[in-house]
């Protein structure tokens, strides 16, 4: 249930009905959770490809509860079709592995999750033969610049994690157009909610379901979604035959979890909004980095493309290394944790030593947190963020 009524339905009816539908053999009105490896053959299975994709033939190939999120993600994501698999990482290097052959070439952000980083400046280039370059994609022109007649693929994650550097979608997919290339975007920090990259251009648009789609931190997931005959392919080779498969029961968690997708956002937005401005009041912080402040570097193009900011900031404090995880040690209702779009805060010191931290800009150089801002009450998670520093002598 897309469209009624002449047109398309709003995200938060789509994230309610999309999807899901009365089950004809039960009568419920929730959609029943196939836990089964296989599905009955017919009379003659000769008729059979055994690597088809889609088909309910072996839950590798295809299965009813993946099926269902693949609507509902696509829906979302404004796409003809979603593939859905184990993580996003899995995601990620399912479509590099179905995209990119020996001698192709790949331009990719700068900033990104670093799984990217690791797979297209490590592995594939070193593994694979695919020639890589990666760029500062918040200029464009150093996107159009590294363009070779080779490139198939220009991978951009923005915001990027970790620094919520922004990069413009619009004019990305032009340049990756016109040199014949197509064009990915991460979204997982925005969420469709805020941004849908295939509306701006973008030829595919990957999500870790791990983080705001799930939202509540308890199943992993990750999607691509773009036109159906490209999908088509990965999902012949990356799901079929390199078996990255989501498990049925992961992929019911998070069609549960992204039922309140849209609320959940509206409450992150607003926190974040809130927690940005009051961290930039606070003297003892070096920096905020948050689309939605209207002097940072992104502002202007974020405006454009996302509908709102997103629940990550990351920031600085004016203080050493030692302090910074003593900081840490004093929240009580953040917890100092990896990954992000939970309901709750999560925070994470990204100290100097990273070895990307060359590649930010000058203000995140001397370590900065990633925060995942929750849908806790903001006034309660400011108090929090307060009483750390004080505890750690820095207010
Ligand atoms: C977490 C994350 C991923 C990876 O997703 P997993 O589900 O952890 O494999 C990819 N991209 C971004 C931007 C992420 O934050």
């Amino acid at each position: 249930m897309t469209r009624e009524y002449g047109r398309e339905l709003g995200i938060r009816t789509r994230a309610v009905h999309v999807g899901n539908d009365v089950d004809k053999d039960s009568g419920a009105i929730k959609r029943p959770l196939t836990m089964a490896n296989s599905y009955e053959l017919p009379y003659d299975p000769s008729v059979l490809n055994w690597s088809d994709a889609g088909a309910n033939l072996y839950t590798r190939n295809g299965g009813t509860n993946q099926r269902f999120l693949q609507e509902r993600i696509a829906s979302l994501e404004g796409g003809e079709d979603c593939v859905v698999l184990a993580s996003g990482v899995a995601a990620l290097s399912g479509l590099f592995f179905a995209t990119l052959n020996k001698g192709d070439h790949v331009v990719f952000s700068d900033v990104t999750y670093i799984a990217v980083y690791r797979l297209l400046n490590e592995l594939f280039n070193r593994k694979y033969g695919v020639e890589t370059t990666m760029v500062d994609s918040s200029d464009p022109e150093k996107v159009e610049a590294a363009m070779r007649p080779n490139t198939k693929l220009v991978h951009i994650e923005t915001p990027g994690n970790p620094t919520l550097k922004i990069s413009d979608i619009r004019r990305i997919a032009d340049i990756a157009h016109r040199h014949g290339a197509k064009l990915s975007v991460d979204n997982t920090f925005a969420s469709p909610y805020n941004q849908r990259p295939i509306e701006l251009g973008a030829d595919y648009c990957v999500e870790s379901l791990t983080k705001y789609i799930n939202g509540h931190g308890d199943a992993m997931g990750g999607a691509i979604i773009g036109r159906k005959e490209d999908l088509d392919i990965i999902r012949a080779q990356s799901q079929v035959n390199l078996g990255g498969v989501i498990s049925p029961f992961n992929a019911w968690m998070i069609m549960r979890g992204s039922v309140t997708l849209p609320l959940r956002m509206r409450a992150h937005n607003e926190n974040a909004m809130e927690i940005a401005r009051h961290l930039k009041s606070l003297p003892c912080v070096s920096f905020v980095s948050y689309p939605g402040l209207e002097d940072d570097p992104g502002y202007e193009v974020a405006k454009t493309q996302m509908s709102g900011f997103g629940g990550m900031i990351s920031f600085g404090l004016k203080a050493g290394h030692d302090k910074c995880n003593e900081f840490v040690s004093h929240l009580k209702i953040i917890t100092s944790a990896v990954s992000l779009g939970h309901d709750e805060s999560l925070i994470v010191f990204l100290g100097e030593d990273d070895e990307r931290m060359h590649l930010y800009d000058k203000r995140f150089h001397n370590g900065f947190f990633r925060f995942s801002v929750g849908i806790e009450d903001a006034e309660d998670i400011m108090s929090d963020i307060d009483q750390a520093l004080r505890s750690a002598g820095l207010l």
